[in-house]
């Protein structure tokens, strides 16, 4: 990780404490309220729980620390990418999305964009900068994208969309601000689904947008109050405890990834094997320009559907489940799901657990499945 990534992880657990008073809680008090002591015609305060709250607030400020952006918060990634195609497209807008991409973004644009006489086209990830960006005035990526792990250049893709005159949106849900900041190469918009590894527990759904723009973040914002799509308290309170640990979890489970991924190169079941942090993987020279680390998504194929499925359920260490970026190993068999992708492929999203013990585990149910 890069000495400014260091610093600001050093500097996340400390931001409150720049305006405590004396006796203050040091960890966050969470405010449950719908309503707030409104008298007279003050503005500028809190009015009522649809507007703000000073949880939201709480956990806005850590995200937009680690993005150095303006962040809203959400209460889930749908409802972070929903409300930056809902609060930024109007009627005769074209839209390009990942082909490859997190499946819900494509679906809700095809229904509800569609209808509202939005173009809406697709692209795969890894030639998204061929047949150039003229007349879209959104772009989104997922890089890397989910769940084949191909990447896409940000600066490059940020570029050339700017020169047609249109914004880039980059879901950067599978990296974290730790993993990779797409606003530091150009992007405008980046929407994560904390839902994954930045709430890290798999107890709650959350969003956030972030932009260095603050016109989208006033149409975002104001969107979010109108439409009300609002976070809860509590859920805010809990992403904003899962950020204190974001780091020191998201840098094991990278490492573990990393080791784990370079064992499964030498296993003889194991074909297809993404990683960006392989060498020799497609993603991996320009994943060394753009991502601080390399994730801990690994991605590969066993022979067939009941191969994988074995794999998964008899592995001690590993929780059958869709979802990624949790404390636990978890992995599923992404056909399940509607993917495009062989019925033997299977998305690993390396946890918290020690790697030795972890890697014993894996490579029990790896060997059972090849006996
Ligand atoms: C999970 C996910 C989403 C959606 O997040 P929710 O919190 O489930 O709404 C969006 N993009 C990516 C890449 C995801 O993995």
């Amino acid at each position: 990780m890069s000495e400014t990534a260091k610093s600001r992880a050093a500097e996340l657990s400390h931001l409150r404490s720049r305006d405590f008073a004396n006796g203050d809680p040091i960890p966050l008090p969470l405010t449950m309220a719908s309503i707030f002591h409104t008298p007279g015609v003050e503005s500028g305060i809190d009015q009522y729980g649809r507007y703000d709250n000073p949880t939201w607030r709480a956990v806005e400020h850590v995200l937009g620390h680690l993005e150095d952006a303006q962040c809203v918060s959400f209460p889930s990634g749908m409802g972070a990418i929903s409300a930056v195609f809902f609060a930024l497209l109007k009627s005769g807008d074209r839209v390009l999305l990942p082909a490859d991409g997190y499946h819900a973004t494509r679906a809700m644009a095809e229904r509800f964009l569609k209808p509202f006489g939005i173009v809406c086209e697709t692209r795969p990830t890894p030639t998204l900068l061929d047949g150039g960006f003229e007349g879209y005035s959104l772009v989104f990526v997922e890089t890397p994208s989910n769940p084949r792990l191909d990447i896409c250049d940000i600066a490059a893709v940020a570029k050339a969309v700017h020169e047609q005159g249109g914004i880039l949106v980059v879901d950067n849900t599978t990296m974290t601000p730790f993993g990779q900041r797409p606003l530091d190469f150009g992007a405008d918009v980046v929407v994560s689904a904390d839902t994954k590894a930045v709430n890290g527990h798999s107890d709650v759904l959350f969003g956030h947008v972030a932009s260095r723009n603050a016109d989208i973040i006033t149409k975002v914002t104001d969107w979010r109050a109108m439409a009300g799509g609002i976070p809860g308290p509590f859920e805010a309170w809990l992403v904003h405890r899962g950020l204190e640990t974001l780091e020191v979890r998201f840098d094991r489970m990278c490492s573990s990834a990393d080791t784990v991924a370079q064992r499964l190169k030498e296993h003889r079941a194991v074909t297809g094997l993404r990683f960006p942090g392989l060498n020799g993987d497609p993603s991996h020279n320009l994943a060394r320009v753009q991502m601080e680390r390399f994730g801990f998504l690994i991605s590969f194929e066993l022979a067939s559907e009941q191969k994988a499925e074995d794999f998964i359920n008899n592995c001690q260490l590993i929780e059958a489940a869709t979802s990624f970026g949790g404390v636990h190993t978890s992995a599923e068999r992404r056909m399940k799901r509607g993917d495009a992708v062989a019925p033997g492929f299977v998305r690993l999203s390396i946890g918290c657990e020690p790697v030795e013990e972890l890697w014993r585990a894996i490579e029990k149910s790896l060997d059972k499945i090849s006996g």
